[in-house]
């Protein structure tokens, strides 16, 4: 049986993540989303428990002090943490689960999971990203510009990921995912076990 892998998956705000992962997770149903905590507050057409779980500032710093949080980052003023048990389960029972993070959240949970494969979704240009980001209209200008310098700081650090997946067509760009989840597969970080277990039996 192939082993389930744990994706992290980032891209600055405007590089489009939302959409290619609700494509993916609408041809492969099985494949299991981290549905993180967040105290920003909902967007319009967001829904709770659907890609986060919308709470209070208390409730997040008592999940922290708890220690039900893999990992937990501020991105402009709002705590945004990735639930531990979720993602363990989904370890223990072999399944593919996608963790959507920042660079921070990423780089915590590649030490605290090296297995795990990075994927940085680019927007084609930071022209494009721009425009995205205006025309969104969900938030204020300040915010829009705030998005802006973190996605600067982002892209600068694509260079820490497995891989990156250039947003520029959605539909080739959800084969290009669907690409490294297969080829992934196969990788050195999934596959060492398998050279001991051909060795086991071999006495040198
Ligand atoms: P947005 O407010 O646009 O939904 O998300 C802002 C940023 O927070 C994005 O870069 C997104 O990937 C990141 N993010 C979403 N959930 C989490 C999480 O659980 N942990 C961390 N560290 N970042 C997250």
């Amino acid at each position: 049986m192939s082993k389930g892998s744990v994706f992290i998956i980032s891209g600055p705000s405007g590089s489009g993540k939302d959409t290619l992962l609700g494509e993916l997770f609408k041809k492969y149903p099985e494949i299991l989303f981290s549905i993180s905590s967040v105290t920003r507050n909902m967007r319009e057409g967001e829904k709770e428990g659907e890609k986060y779980n919308f709470i209070t500032r208390e409730k997040f710093e008592s999940m922290i002090k708890e220690d039900k949080l893999l990992e937990y980052n501020l991105y402009v003023d709002n705590y945004y943490g990735t639930p531990r048990e979720p993602v363990e389960k989904a370890v223990s029972e072999n399944k593919d689960i996608f963790i959507e993070v920042d660079v921070n959240g990423a780089k915590s949970i590649r030490e605290k999971l090296p297995e795990a494969i990075s994927i940085f979704v680019m927007p084609p240009s930071f022209e494009e990203l721009k425009r995205r980001l205006s025309s969104r209209g969900t938030e204020t200008e300040e915010v829009v510009n705030l998005r802006m310098a973190a996605a600067l700081g982002e892209i600068k650090r694509a260079q820490e990921y497995d891989y990156i997946v250039v947003n520029d067509d959605l539909s080739t760009a959800v084969e290009d995912i669907i690409a490294i989840m297969k080829g992934s597969k196969f990788s050195l970080k999934k596959q060492n076990y398998i050279i001991n277990e051909v060795l086991k039996n071999v006495k040198s």
